[in-house]
């Protein structure tokens, strides 16, 4: 599988899409939450003379599908001041600044408020940063106790893992170092969701592929993933084949 990636600009707007090719026969194009990633699928034969062609041909449907996402995944970003809504755990919680010259720090009150304990005058960039590591100090706790059920489940074995931020995916799997990555965004979501998105990291130490065989372990393991997989994208993936 040969990978590549085109740069179409229009008005001043810049669509990245990533290319793959591979022996199929006809061109596939999708278009993936959560940030409205392109990918084209090609065989083999087409060139990227066709491909650039192929891609401004479906350019409106690729517009469409990516303003689906952005209108219901993305909430505008946030500004971090009082009675705010930020997600922890799939809850909703409003914001509540406490201003304070003592410690700075994130306290969970009456499954409601998120207490952002801040010196007055704290800057958009610092509360953002303060609130991000207590997010990523919360998912580093839940995640061992996960790996730990699904090592045993699965008897793999996980080297090490980590939380990063991540722009186009929920987790990838480093196969040869047993090695997990986890997106922070999972923080804000269900617990059942994390440990959906590290269910499919550690199948990968069984399977690379997103094959027949890797959908059987999923299946085998965690029958509801599907749903799981919905829930967490919110929309189901949009795909569409085109013959070429
Ligand atoms: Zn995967």
């Amino acid at each position: 599988m040969e990978k590549s990636n085109f740069q179409l600009s229009f008005d001043n707007c810049k669509l990245i899409i990533d290319v793959v090719r591979k022996d199929i026969k006809n061109i596939h194009l999708a278009v993936y939450p959560p940030t409205g990633r392109v990918r084209i699928a090609a065989p083999l034969k087409v060139n990227d003379d066709a491909i650039r062609l192929f891609a401004i041909s479906k350019l409106g449907w690729i517009k469409r599908n990516q303003r689906k996402f952005e209108g219901q995944e993305r909430i505008a970003p946030r500004e971090y001041k009082q009675r705010e809504s930020h997600y922890f755990q799939g809850r909703r919680y409003l914001l509540n600044i406490i201003e304070t010259d003592k410690t700075q720090k994130v306290i969970l009150k009456n499954k409601k408020f998120i207490e952002l304990h801040i010196k007055p005058d704290t800057p958009t960039a610092k509360r953002h940063e303060i609130l991000t590591e207590w997010y990523r100090a919360q998912l580093k706790k839940q995640i061992p106790a996960i790996i730990e059920k699904w090592e045993k489940v699965l008897k793999v074995k996980v080297a090490d893992w980590q939380v990063k931020q991540m722009k186009t995916k929920w987790g990838s799997c480093n196969i040869e170092k047993k090695r997990i990555w986890l997106n922070l965004e999972l923080a804000k979501k269900p617990e059942h969701c994390l440990e959906y998105i590290i269910v499919h990291e550690m199948v990968h130490l069984l399977e690379r592929h997103h094959n027949e065989r890797f959908l059987y372990h999923m299946d085998t393991y965690l029958p509801n993933w599907r749903q799981l997989k919905t829930e967490l994208n919110k929309l189901p993936v949009s795909h569409a084949d085109w013959g070429y």
